[in-house]
């Protein structure tokens, strides 16, 4: 059986590395007789799987041990919420950029609370660009300012990391962590769920300063505070054993391909040939995003009709080119080009782009 080009969104493409590592030692895990997701979370095979994800994510970053990895479920759609209730209060609010689907989510989330703020808004516009620094209403008094750094429906990307002054900055970067290098150190808690860029569904990625974990509310129910994720090395109770010994085959990956600059150069590469089939089209592609807040993860675009939208589709499928269709809040076609995508994969879509319009002009 052939694989295809996966250009979804998410669960994505993984490296075809990982799968066949995983698919190898999945009877008979470390010399233990067992699969790793029939061991124990507290036998040693396994605390050395969560342990190595753990650093090799910090190394990758370039953090150091002022930060920490926390390993928590319920996707990121839970991170919306365990933010305001950790952190936020209605002295000292949530504050947050809405670029998207998703920031927007999370700032629904600080607003049931009673704790939400809106910095910047780009609804208006439909979300075709981020906010300029110079549109963010940043708030002293603010908890934390919320980003969601890569808008995987929209297909927009943050290409300058906010100045907050002393208010600290997170985002929501799962559909780009790790992707290329970013200034992280300016980011007090940044989370990704895992199945855009990282490994399979199951786990989210927080990376959060030590000194600001410390300051989780004391009155919620244990398993919504980030500080018993921290002080149990998120042991507290099972952790999504195969989920993360996934993450940590990926970041392993990373890190042996040439690590965040060398997944920059590949991405920058795969988005330049997309990009460019929709400029070089006359018009025929219309690229939702505006030039300069253009995705380096997913490229969004539209055809001239929905008839040639669903034929694009289903030729493309014929070529190999798997998962295109946009997301039906902004129609059309989205290709996510995630670190596991090829450039040849990018090459094969962008080539039939170019035979595709030139056929159906
Ligand atoms: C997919 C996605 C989410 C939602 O993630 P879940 O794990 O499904 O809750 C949040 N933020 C961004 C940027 C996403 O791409």
């Amino acid at each position: 059986m052939k694989r295809v080009y996966n250009f979804n969104p998410g669960p994505a493409t993984l490296p075809e590395e990982v799968l066949r590592e995983a698919q190898a030692e999945f009877l008979n895990f470390d010399s233990s007789g067992m699969s790793i997701i029939e061991i124990s979370h507290r036998s040693k095979p396994y605390e050395k799987v969560h342990n190595a994800a753990k650093a090799t994510i910090l190394e990758l970053m370039g953090l150091g041990d002022d930060y920490e990895v926390l390993f928590i479920q319920g996707g990121a759609s839970l991170q919306f919420a365990m933010i305001p209730l950790n952190f936020a209060t209605k002295e000292n609010p949530g504050s947050y950029v809405l670029s998207g689907t998703f920031s927007s989510n999370a700032f629904k989330e600080a607003d049931i609370l009673g704790v939400g703020e809106i910095a910047a808004s780009t609804k208006d516009e439909n979300f075709k660009r981020v906010p300029r620094q110079d549109e963010l209403k940043i708030n002293p008094n603010a908890a934390y300012l919320h980003i969601c750094n890569n808008n995987t429906i929209y297909g927009t990307e943050f290409h300058y990391v906010p100045e907050t002054g002393n208010v600290p900055l997170f985002a929501d970067m799962s559909s780009d962590m790790l992707s290329r290098p970013v200034d992280f150190k300016k980011f007090s808690l940044i989370y990704a769920g895992v199945q855009k860029n990282l490994g399979p569904a199951g786990v989210v990625v927080v990376v959060v300063k030590k000194s600001f974990v410390e300051k989780s509310s004391d009155i919620l129910p244990t398993m919504l505070r980030y500080d018993t994720f921290y002080k149990k090395n998120s042991l507290y109770n099972t952790p999504p054993a195969f989920s993360i010994y996934m993450v940590g085959k990926v970041v392993e990956w990373i890190k042996n391909s040439g690590g965040l600059a060398e997944m920059a150069r590949r991405n920058q590469i795969k988005a330049k040939l997309l990009y460019d089939a929709i400029d070089n089209s006359d018009g025929f592609y219309r690229g939702h995003a505006d030039k300069d807040s253009r995705s380096f993860m997913n490229v969004t675009f539209r055809l001239p009709n929905e008839e040639l939208e669903k034929k694009f589709v289903a030729e493309a499928l014929q070529k190999n080119l798997s998962g295109v269709k946009g997301h039906r809040s902004v129609g059309g076609m989205r290709a996510s080009i995630y670190n596991a995508m090829p450039i040849e994969g990018a090459e094969i879509l962008a080539d039939f782009m170019d035979k595709f319009r030139k056929s159906n002009v």
